[in-house]
């Protein structure tokens, strides 16, 4: 299945935050800093989506995607700096899907991302492939057994059992460290770092736990 995501953007800076949070959600970022490239790229290599800048030093990202859409169906989220360039993308009818406004959240992207793909019938990369069998006190992850410890267990079991929900720390250690009241927030850290490295040995693109600075951690919504 194609995880290839175009990125066209001329600004590194916000391209590589990107980048960064796509890879981490499984995807395969390429960046790309001009429209004529871009649309190249997409010709020779059809990404399974694109998110195009509309300010881009060549021509403009409206312009990519007008003469994208001759050839290409595939979903275009548009990045833009300015209002009226949203009125322009919305009132244009050139076949955008989304847009985000900068600045952005690229975990928020990201988002926005995975929705247009499913809805497109595409991979559903990042979907939760979990499935918990409380009476042996296992989770599976694709279809095979996770070897867990007692900790491990009980804190995957909690995130399950809350899909999409941010769970802080305390609240982690409420229901998993029960009977540890003097646990601290690092230990909950180096449980996550544990179970991401389990679910990577299963698979290497996985990274189904996602952190939210400063909130906490949480699976994807079921
Ligand atoms: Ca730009």
């Amino acid at each position: 299945m194609n995880k290839a995501i175009l990125i066209v953007e001329d600004e590194a800076a916000i391209a590589d935050s990107i980048a960064y949070a796509l890879r981490k959600d499984g995807y395969e970022p390429l960046h790309i800093t001009l429209g004529e490239q871009a649309l190249a790229s997409a010709r020779a290599t059809p990404p399974a989506l694109m998110i195009l800048d509309v300010g881009l030093p060549d021509i403009s990202g409206l312009e990519v995607c007008r003469r994208l859409r001759q050839f290409s169906d595939v979903p275009v989220i548009f990045l833009t700096a300015r209002s009226d360039e949203i009125d322009r993308i919305v009132g244009l009818e050139i076949g955008a899907d989304d847009y985000v406004t900068k600045p952005f959240s690229p975990r928020e992207l990201v988002a926005r991302v995975r929705v247009i793909l499913r809805r497109a019938g595409g991979p559903a990369v990042g979907a939760p492939a979990f499935e918990l069998r409380a009476a042996e006190a296992r989770v599976l992850y694709g279809g095979r057994p996770l070897d867990l410890t007692r900790y491990e267990y009980l804190l995957l079991k909690t995130l399950i059992e809350h899909p999409g929900h941010v769970l802080s720390r305390a609240q982690l250690m409420d229901r998993v460290w029960s009977d540890a009241p003097d646990t601290l927030d690092r230990t909950v850290d180096a449980h996550i770092k544990s179970l991401r490295a389990k679910i990577r040995a299963i698979d290497p693109a996985a990274d189904p736990i996602q952190t939210h600075r400063g909130m906490g951690y949480s699976l994807p919504p079921a």
